[in-house]
């Protein structure tokens, strides 16, 4: 009893929970033991009710949270987000405007497997902490999918270069452990005009192409949707499926680019460079075709065509009793993941009779990608059966030096984005002969790729990298071109 009230506490777990006071108007009355045993069976009651209703409803908010936010990041998930703008959007006026934003990161599963999974959840989880609070026109985020974000928000002019600047600050800012590797992310837009009825599907539609269209051209800004998009990405999956007939038609052809000696003015080598020549005479080059053919595997089979190419060239020289030169081909990271990789080629050169040491095969540091283990241990054992094997591309991606590390090879092709301004010029001028004294003092074969100027090939003559390939001497040409030029 404390004072003129009569307090019954409620215990659990031997924890005070609460408590019930019973308290007369009257002000002096002391509760008989009968009416005591009365209020400890009523506070029982209350607090066993007040309890399972707090229980009940924890649990709905629980349910309700995990139906509507996203498990691993606790923003929006796609759902909510859908439900929230149609809402936002049914008092909408004619004529507001809105911009329906989507982001996605580059190459989101080469980080898994880079990085595992655990530091992929992190990136993400702080990804959408930051998008949180990009620009305060923002109305709803949401996690779309695996590493694809959304925002709504009201439109302003401003709104799409703060995301823009937000991505940019995002990658440049965000360091992965070990730090060897630059984050990319692509963005794309769909600004929303309040004049016709609003049909979420259809803009999410629109904000997905935009992005695609920003993959597909590796845009560093905010593609902002347009109808024409939609043709052009239609028209490459098109061609996806044309080159299909076009391998049975045979309307790829194998072009030779020289390869030459800097200081001995001869051609040494050649890549094999393939190309798609339409039945009305138009040349496609590789780059809008081989992204879609490694999509839908069918490189696969190009890249065996090509090899075969090589091959019945080099065995046709052989036979005339003619000397042969070293010849490049490029191969896909596709192959890495089927197995029979090594066979194939191994069953090749035995089939024309060829020495392997003619053949160099070309990797970009792509081929690492999805199992670099299993990738490793095929180049090395076709280099070890005598296959010349090179680094292409070397400078341009993300861990060159430390693939040079673990996979031993013999030549590494340097990048041509070193000598794409006109000049060697800056820090370019210092990376570019530490890459080619430090090839040099491994004792591995350097060639730099992309020279086109004279300047450029002065720039070689004095530095140890004797060998060059670029449009300076020959552009990549049919094989009787390169037959004459050799
Ligand atoms: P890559 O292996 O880096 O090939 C060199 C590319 O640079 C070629 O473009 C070549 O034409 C171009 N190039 C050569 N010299 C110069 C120059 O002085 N200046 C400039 N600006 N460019 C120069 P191409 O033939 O369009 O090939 C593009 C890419 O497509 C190749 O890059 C390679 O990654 C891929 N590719 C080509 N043929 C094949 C193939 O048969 N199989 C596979 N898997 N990929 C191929
Ligand atoms: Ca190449
Ligand atoms: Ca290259």
């Amino acid at each position: 009893k404390i004072g003129s009230s009569t307090v019954c506490g409620f215990f659990k777990g031997g924890k005070l929970c609460g408590m019930v006071s019973f308290q007369d108007s009257a002000g002096s009355y002391r509760c008989s033991i009968d009416e005591v045993r009365v209020l400890k069976e009523l506070t029982r009651t209350i607090f066993s009710y007040l309890i399972k209703l707090r229980e009940y409803s924890t649990a709905r908010e629980n349910a309700e949270y995990a139906a509507n936010y996203d498990e691993l990041t606790g923003i929006m998930n796609f759902g909510s987000f859908k439900k929230s703008v149609k809402k936002y959007m049914d008092s909408a006026f004619e004529g507001d405007r809105f911009v329906l934003l989507m982001s996605d990161f580059s190459s989101f599963s080469y980080i898994n497997s880079r990085y595992g999974y655990k530091e992929g959840n992190e990136l993400l989880k702080c990804f959408a902490a930051a998008f949180s609070y990009f620009s305060d026109k923002i109305k709803y985020i949401c996690r779309a999918e695996a590493d694809r974000f959304c925002a709504f928000a009201d439109f302003e002019s401003g709104v799409i270069p703060a995301f823009e600047n937000f991505t940019r600050r995002f990658t440049l800012n965000k360091d992965l452990a070990g730090g060897d590797m630059s984050l990319g992310i692509k963005i794309g837009a769909h600004i929303l005009d309040m004049n016709t009825a609003f049909d979420f599907d259809n803009a999410y539609d629109c904000v997905s192409l935009a992005l695609k269209y920003s993959k597909m051209h590796n845009l560093s800004h905010c593609s902002i949707f347009k109808p024409e998009m939609r043709e052009e990405i239609n028209r490459s999956v098109e061609i996806a499926a044309d080159a299909k007939k076009a391998l049975e038609n045979k309307e790829f052809k194998v072009y030779f680019q020289p390869k030459v000696s800097v200081s001995k003015n001869r051609i040494v080598g050649a890549e094999a460079l393939v190309r798609w020549v339409k039945p009305d005479g138009t040349v496609v080059t590789p780059e809008s075709f081989i992204p879609l053919l490694e999509k839908n595997g069918y490189i696969v089979q190009l890249d065996f065509f090509v090899y075969e190419e090589v091959c019945r060239y080099i065995s046709s020289k052989l036979e005339n009793g003619e000397e042969v030169i070293p010849i490049s081909v490029n191969v896909s990271r596709i192959h890495m993941l089927t197995n029979d990789f090594s066979n194939y080629i191994l069953d090749m050169v035995k089939r024309y009779n060829i020495d392997p040491s003619i053949i160099e095969l070309e990797l970009t540091e792509s081929i690492f990608i999805a199992n670099e283990d299993a990738a490793i241990e095929t180049m090395s054992n076709l280099r070890e059966k005598g296959f010349k094997v090179s680094i292409d591309d070397f400078g341009a991606g993300y861990s060159s030096l430390s693939l040079l590390k673990r996979l031993p090879v013999d030549v590494l092709k340097i990048d041509k984005g070193f000598f794409e301004s006109q000049h060697v010029e800056g820090n370019d001028d210092i990376v570019l002969s530490s890459v080619i004294e430090m090839a040099d003092r491994m004792k591995i074969d350097i060639i730099c790729e992309g020279i086109e100027t004279e300047e450029q090939v002065d720039f070689l003559k004095h530095s140890k990298c004797d060998k060059a390939q670029g449009f300076f001497y020959a552009k990549p040409v049919p094989l009787n071109e390169f037959e004459d030029l050799v």
